[in-house]
């Protein structure tokens, strides 16, 4: 890894960091994270940097909650490449980066949340948690479930009650039988 052939290859150095991700990350989560971060730090001088930043962190959003429309993609494009050609320096020049590369190479996921749904199941508003017939009823979900939304019920198959579920994970974490279904 050098300075050279990340660049060769559409990346940047930035700090030193390398961030290793899976499948189980998603993409447009990512994207919004770190615009998320880069539309704090801008310092306002640029109009695209100060406002093209905010307008895309309101796409990603919505679109992680569940809530896209129609046409938010292509918005998310033009903002991106109106915000890169129209900032001043390297903050808003590399800022949409992250919308640009995972839409180019994501770009799937991005249509999916637009259809409601997470392909790598991480963004709350497009999961459900559940239980499967498989439950043994050994209750370690309902003991562990911070929100008290799995009723305790020894021996018989436990139930979410889904309004007071925060989807939080640890259900699925520590069943011992894969009883809990995320989808
Ligand atoms: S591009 Fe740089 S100078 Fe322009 S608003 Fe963003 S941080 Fe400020
Ligand atoms: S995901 Fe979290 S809040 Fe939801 S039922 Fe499981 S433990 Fe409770
Ligand atoms: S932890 Fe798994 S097996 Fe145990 S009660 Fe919960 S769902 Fe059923």
């Amino acid at each position: 890894m050098d300075y050279e052939a990340l660049t060769e290859v559409g990346a940047m150095m930035g700090s030193g960091g390398l961030l290793v991700m899976d499948e189980s990350d998603c993409m447009v989560e990512i994207a919004r994270y770190f615009l998320s971060f880069t539309c704090d730090q801008s310092c306002g001088k640029c109009t695209f940097c100060r406002i093209g930043t905010r307008h895309m962190l309101t796409i990603l959003e919505k679109l992680v909650a569940g809530e896209g429309e129609p046409g938010d993609l292509e918005k998310l494009e033009a903002l991106a490449l109106k915000t890169k050609g129209g900032s001043l320096c390297g903050l808003g020049k590399t800022a949409p980066n992250p919308v640009l590369s995972t839409l180019k190479y994501f770009r799937h996921e991005y249509e999916a949340h637009l259809r409601g749904r997470c392909p790598s199941k991480k963004c709350a508003a497009l999961i459900k948690y559940e239980i499967t017939d498989d439950c043994i009823g050994c209750t370690l979900c309902a003991q562990k479930c911070p929100v008290d939304a799995i009723p305790i019920q020894p021996y018989e198959k436990h139930e979410i009650i889904q309004d007071k579920c925060t989807k939080c994970d640890a259900c699925f974490q520590v069943c011992p039988v894969n009883a809990v279904s995320v989808g």
